[in-house]
């Protein structure tokens, strides 16, 4: 059997990992991998090929930079030439990015049986191009891997049919797991001088709240109230960086004190500082994933979250409107130990890839 799996953006290597690791089990799988360049800064991406095992990718189609429609246009077009060329059994895609549309538009532009894994999360804000991207790729898809039964819902009321579906388990915690041991390797804490459980992580870079003015003066507010209570670490994501350099935020932010400002990190670097940090601000859908599996309070800086397990079993919460006031108060809480603690959601255990590719493997394509 020959398996494509497409990438292109940082939340994508993550999950294709543990898929390529599970199916080159299988004697007679041949598992390719197609890299569409959409991230293509080697922190955003060549840092992740090494840091999780993955061959050097099979095809690199170098598409970046463009407007969204181009993008998908132009990675379809090419995703089309090597698929025509190669005749796989089966494309996988991962996620909700640019790149996971593109790929399964092309599987069935060629029609090739297509796996969508992570399928059927819904934040039911239709501002973001990645609700549109999973309601798409899910609509075309042949098989349907769930991370969580919500997920299976979603997809029920769709009008999907139970047979496509399968809850499999979430690959982004298959590798959390996996990797953790070499996490817990790293020096990064020492080398930015931080103290175990004494410092907030944070991350942002979703378009609602870097692409506007008023975003980018709620990141800094936020940055400069919690500042006053604890060290923060923000590993600054290429597109927050580039829209606070227009806007005029970036000197300002580097202004600000009690906090480190840093590149992007390598997955085992923010693992190791995700692991030991007190407390979490993001907008990052798989950093809520992660700090619920680690039991790590986690602010979410967003309206609605499309892994609402992370809320309902996990240690996340929404901070919807950036209110500094009840943002504060939650981190003194926080500080003082009293947070919402996590349970780790079903099939969270490391073994979803192995799952999903039983599935697949025992099933006539
Ligand atoms: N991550 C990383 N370095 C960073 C920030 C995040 O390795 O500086 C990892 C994080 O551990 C998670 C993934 O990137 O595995 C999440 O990607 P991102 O937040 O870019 O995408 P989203 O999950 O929001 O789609």
């Amino acid at each position: 059997m020959k398996i494509i799996q497409v990438v292109g953006a940082r939340p994508n290597f993550m999950k294709v990992a543990p898929l390529h690791r599970a199916f080159s089990k299988y004697a007679g799988v041949q598992s390719l991998i197609v890299h569409t360049g959409q991230h293509s800064d080697p922190n955003m991406s060549t840092v992740f090929l090494e840091q999780l095992d993955l061959p050097k990718p099979d095809f690199y189609l170098g598409v970046s930079g463009q407007s969204y429609d181009q993008l998908i246009a132009e990675i379809q077009r090419e995703s089309e030439k090597i698929l025509r060329a190669e005749k796989p059994d089966l494309v996988i895609v991962v996620g909700d990015v640019n790149s996971t549309l593109a790929g399964a538009r092309a599987a069935s532009a060629v029609n090739i049986k297509l796996a969508h894994v992570e399928a059927g999360l819904r934040s039911f804000d239709n501002s973001m191009q990645e609700e549109y991207n999973r309601i798409a790729v899910d609509h075309i898809s042949d098989f349907l891997f769930t991370t969580e039964m919500e997920a299976n819902a979603n997809l029920q009321k769709e009008g999907i049919a139970d047979s496509k579906m399968h809850f499999a388990g979430n690959c982004m915690i298959d590798s959390l797991i996996h990797y953790l041991p070499k996490a817990d390797l790293q020096t990064i804490r020492e080398e930015l001088k931080l103290q175990h459980k004494n410092y907030a992580l944070m991350t942002m870079h979703r378009p609602s709240n870097v692409d506007t003015k008023q975003g980018l003066q709620n990141i800094l507010s936020l940055c400069e109230s919690v500042t006053d209570k604890v060290h923060v670490v923000f590993p600054v994501h290429p597109r927050t960086r580039n829209k606070m350099i227009e806007f005029d935020f970036w000197n300002k932010l580097h202004a600000i004190s009690n906090i480190t400002l840093t590149e992007p990190l390598g997955y085992l670097g923010f693992l190791s500082l995700l692991k030991q940090a007190s407390l979490v601000l993001t907008d990052s859908g798989g950093v809520q994933e992660e700090t619920t599996y680690l039991n790590i309070p986690c602010l979410t800086f967003r309206k609605s979250t499309e892994r609402p397990v992370t809320i309902s079993k996990g240690s996340n919460v929404l901070m919807n409107e950036f209110d500094m006031d009840q943002t504060l108060a939650y981190i003194m809480q926080i500080l003082n130990g009293n947070w919402k603690k996590s349970e780790i959601p079903e099939l969270w255990d490391g073994r979803a890839a192995e799952r999903i590719a039983q599935i697949i493997m025992n099933t006539t394509i």
